[in-house]
């Protein structure tokens, strides 16, 4: 039986781990390797990280993390967990099935991408979701925002600030009165014409419109639409609630989710994510499974 089991090895669930480890705690770590930001190649607003890699970010993290000898790693998708506080188990596969008196939910969320020819490729390279990230470097070049729902307006009246802004309503999020005029004061040019495809380099990707017109921009915006990466939460029982781009876990101020004993933490457990915000919710994750453990709860 572990003292905690982190289900989710990024930077939300290494964070977490790490505080217990330092406590000296039995700690599983159970990841699928498949962090949100797979599809760029640097990660930036990091302190101290500023421009790295993404995946050595996480790569350094683990490999400290996997010094202190009460943690174990598992490279894995956990399929179900159930149980309740002092007794969970976390089931692998078959072979694999693990106990833990604490869950520490660290799964992020993926991604839903609009289905326009060209994007999915574009992803993280030349089409990002969020400008404090990649704006910067787009040097005040042209921005395209490509409307995938009504919040992108929000997106449009942000960027530029980044750069001369065209905001693509594709036909179907036209801005309400008050909405354009906000545009408006923002310099922002709105297109209506339905989006057929994106194209060109990365360094030029290209909106192709219904007819014919290609727009040349140095990067392009989009809200996708996220959903937690698992199931997992949700079987558990955990509450879910509604934020601007899609639902995520409910937890109190210490990460502590509606179910005694399973903490949350990163991108499925706020509303709007970044790494230093996993990082930091993860270290309040794992500092608070481990004060559970040490003053448990009482009914
Ligand atoms: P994740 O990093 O998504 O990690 C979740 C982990 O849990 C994954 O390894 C996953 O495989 C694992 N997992 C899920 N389900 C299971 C399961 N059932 N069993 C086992 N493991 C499981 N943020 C920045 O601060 N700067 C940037 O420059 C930046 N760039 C980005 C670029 C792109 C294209 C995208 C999409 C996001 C970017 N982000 C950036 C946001 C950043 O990726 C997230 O905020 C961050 O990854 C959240 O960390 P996390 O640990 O909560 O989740
Ligand atoms: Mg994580």
């Amino acid at each position: 039986m572990f003292d905690a089991i982190i289900i989710g090895g990024s930077y939300a669930g290494l964070s977490a781990a790490l505080q217990l480890a330092r406590a000296r705690r039995s700690v599983l770590v159970v990841d699928a390797g498949q962090r949100r930001n797979r599809f760029a190649m640097h990660s930036h607003g990091f302190l101290g990280h500023d421009g790295h890699e993404g995946a050595a970010i996480a790569a350094n993290a683990r490999e400290q993390l996997l010094a202190y000898p009460t943690v174990k790693w598992v490279d894995g998708s956990a399929r179900a967990a159930h149980g309740s506080i002092d007794r969970f188990v976390v089931e692998i596969d078959a072979e694999r099935r693990f106990e833990g008196q604490r869950i520490v939910l660290a799964l992020g969320v993926a991604d839903e991408l609009p289905a326009i020819e060209g994007v999915a490729e574009r992803w993280g390279r030349s089409i990002f979701h969020c400008p404090y990230c990649h704006g910067y470097e787009l040097e005040g070049g042209a921005i395209g925002v490509l409307a995938t729902m009504p919040f992108s307006v929000h997106q449009g009246l942000m960027l530029p600030d980044w750069g001369k802004t065209t905001y693509f309503t594709r036909g179907n999020f036209e801005p309400t009165e008050e909405e354009r005029a906000a545009l408006k004061r923002r310099g922002v040019v709105t297109e209506r014409e339905p989006v057929i495809a994106i194209e060109g380099s990365d360094a030029e990707p290209t909106v192709r419109l219904e007819s014919g017109r290609r727009l040349p921009f140095r990067g392009l915006f989009l809200a996708s639409k996220t959903r937690v990466a698992s199931p997992i939460a949700a079987e558990l029982g955990c509450a879910i609630e509604d934020g601007p781009v899609g639902p995520f876990v409910t937890t109190d101020v210490m990460k502590e989710t509606t179910v005694p004993g399973v903490f949350a933490c990163g991108d499925m457990a706020i509303a709007a994510g970044s790494v230093a915000i996993a990082v930091g919710d993860g270290v309040r994750a794992g500092i608070s499974a481990h004060r559970s453990l040490i003053f448990p709860p009482k009914n």
